[in-house]
């Protein structure tokens, strides 16, 4: 190894310094650092991001393209795919090793074995870490060595192993002076333009590692504490937010695990809450589990007996599902939620995904679709995991035939309707009585608040007594139809 040969980190779902193990190894070698960050076509295996994750990741890259000059390491951006464009950097600046952090699921392995082979045949070392989840995916595995279906004895399972402490931002990190190619971040596209409609995400978020610890440092030194009674609260902001930046990988699940057990260890964050939301954390590992055996979980059903569901086609009312122009105000809410910020509450997730597959009838993959287009936080595990088990089609999933009822669902976690009075303005002035079923209002309390239903708010797109039944008896056919 020469001082003139570099050593790539290849960063992919990982961006962040702390707790990266191939950037920390790079760094320990003494080699010069050249960071890389490739824009994947998409493949079998991959789906390229949707349009709101396309604006993160466009945010983090600058974050992390900052914070990696600022130790004097450059960032190279390249778009192909690994295989031909790495090794085709390799070939050009001569680099003597290459690393990376494993991508949880199977299939990212796979092409991971193919492209440590590929380079092993150009002379050059790799070098591979788990940093991306808390476990290895073989870690968690049942008495029997298989894959668990049900995330309570997942999560037991888990419990029993420490993960492992996460790593320090790298002290020192030589960076590579030589020349390189790279393409220009503004060229790739990612932000919107014409028009530009992330104004609203732009207000409510800031990608980058930076803050992605902030708003843990925020959870754990305010919020947990409300975790288990107000998490499902959506006016209460008493989740941590971290979703987008555990999805591209701006923190680590370890680094967030260490410092929950440790406020727990202080006396400062009370143990039942804190342990509530690492079980959820748990839930992302549950979900990229089944997604390391199941990698097609976005476009099949988990249970095949879905497969016979008799999904109803209805482009009108999937178009005021997504505008959040259902009449069902808590619906709307959330549907406006996440267009307006990039991201939605999980229980409003919830009551709006039960919306679209039991009220409308409408295939889970079309939400799933729409989620992944409009979240900031859309994951290849979790979305399609989410929209399963609302369904009633995915591993451990919630019975299809308990059918969320909207209007008991706002009245119980939004019971004063702060949440449903900012999404949906023109219900603003409507008393809390109404406020989750104005179409019972009556017509003073309507005129008062200044509602004209079916003019300045959509009266319901379905009635949900008879939307229950239908999706009932969809469900019988889909039972009676078994071979
Ligand atoms: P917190 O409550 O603070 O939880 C901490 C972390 O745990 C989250 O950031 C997330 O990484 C993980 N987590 C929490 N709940 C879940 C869950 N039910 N399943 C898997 N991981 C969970 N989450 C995504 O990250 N990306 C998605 O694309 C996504 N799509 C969803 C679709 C549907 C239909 C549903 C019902 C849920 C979906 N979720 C998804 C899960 C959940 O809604 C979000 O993770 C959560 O709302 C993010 O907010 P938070 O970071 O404040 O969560």
């Amino acid at each position: 190894m020469t001082d003139a040969s570099p050593h790539i980190v290849l960063f992919r779902d990982d961006l962040r310094l702390a707790d990266n193990p191939a950037l920390t190894h790079a760094a320990h070698t003494g080699a010069p650092v050249l960071a890389l960050f490739l824009l994947e076509p998409e493949s079998e295996t991959r789906r390229p991001p949707g349009a709101a994750a396309r604006w993160w990741l466009h945010g983090s890259l600058v974050s992390l393209r900052g914070d990696l000059e600022a130790r004097g390491v450059p960032l190279a951006l390249m778009r192909g795919s690994a295989h031909a464009t790495l090794i085709d950097l390799v070939r050009r600046v001569g680099a003597c090793a290459v690393s990376w952090n494993r991508r949880a699921g199977a299939p990212s392995r796979e092409e991971d074995e193919i492209l440590a082979s590929a380079l092993k045949d150009e002379g050059v070392e790799t070098h591979h870490f788990p940093a991306n989840m808390l476990f290895e995916p073989e870690a968690v595995r049942t008495g029997s060595g298989g894959a668990y279906r049900v995330f309570t004895p997942f999560w037991r399972a888990a419990r029993q192993i420490t993960p492992d402490a996460p790593l320090p931002v790298p002290q020192a990190i030589k960076g590579w002076k030589g020349a390189f190619e790279s393409e220009r971040l503004e060229d790739w596209g990612l932000l919107p333009t014409k028009p530009d409609w992330a104004g609203g995400i732009a207000q409510v978020w800031t990608p980058g590692e930076s803050d992605a610890r902030l708003r843990l440092d925020a959870f754990v030194q305010r919020t947990v504490a409300d975790y288990g009674e107000r998490r499902d609260f959506p006016a209460d902001a008493a989740t941590s937010l971290l979703s987008p930046s555990l999805r591209f990988g701006e923190i680590s699940a370890r680094e967030i695990w260490h410092r929950v057990r440790a406020a727990i260890a202080a006396g400062d964050a009370p143990e039942a809450d804190a342990e509530k939301f690492l079980s959820e954390v748990g839930w992302r590992e549950f979900c990229h589990h089944l997604l390391g055996g199941h990698r097609d979980l976005a476009t099949r059903n988990f249970n095949p007996a879905f497969d016979r569901f008799p999904w109803a086609r209805d482009e009108k009312a999937l178009a005021a599902w997504q505008k959040g122009r259902t009449g069902y105000p808590i619906v709307d809410a959330g549907m406006r939620e996440l267009w307006t910020t990039g991201w939605m509450h999980n229980r409003v997730r919830m009551i709006a995904a039960s919306f679209l597959t039991k009220h409308l009838l409408i295939d889970w993959q079309e939400g799933e679709r729409w989620f992944w287009d409009t979240l900031v936080d859309a994951d290849p595990a979790n979305n399609p995991a989410g929209w399963q088990w609302v369904t009633g089609c995915g591993a451990d999933a919630a019975p299809y035939f308990r059918i969320f009822n909207p209007v008991l669902q706002g009245e119980k976690f939004d019971p004063e309707g702060a949440y449903v009075r900012h999404w949906v303005p023109e219900l603003e002035r409507l008393d809390k009585r109404w406020l989750h079923k104005p179409w019972e209002a009556p017509a003073r309390a309507l005129s008062e608040a200044g509602v004209r239903l079916g003019e300045t708010y959509p009266r319901p797109v379905v009635d949900h007594g008879s939307a229950r039944k239908r999706a009932l008896s969809a469900y019988e056919t889909m039972r009676s139809d078994a071979p």
